[in-house]
């Protein structure tokens, strides 16, 4: 199982911080996937680096594309999902 890794930047960073286009929104899954794990859950903010303030953030808006089914809450919907979501 690779249940580490995945998210293991030499140095960390908060990406919205470094990359102020990176957009933070529930619109755009695409974008949240990489915060949350395979299993759907949102990654820690001591793994991605997120800042405080983005990682706030980052959970309203992974909480409301999950709302909107715009992500998956289990492994076993996600290849589902994918094909709805492209953007
Ligand atoms: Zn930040």
């Amino acid at each position: 199982m690779a249940f580490r890794k995945k998210f293991a930047p030499r140095r960390k960073f908060c990406r919205f911080c470094a990359d102020k286009d990176l957009p933070l929104d529930y619109k755009r899954p695409d974008i949240l996937r990489d915060f949350i794990t395979e299993r759907g859950k949102i990654v820690a903010r001591r793994i991605t680096g997120t800042c405080a303030k983005h990682q706030r953030q980052l959970t309203t808006e992974i909480k409301r594309a999950r709302q909107m089914a715009l992500l998956f809450y289990t492994t076993a919907h996600s290849s589902d999902v994918k094909k709805k979501t492209n953007i």
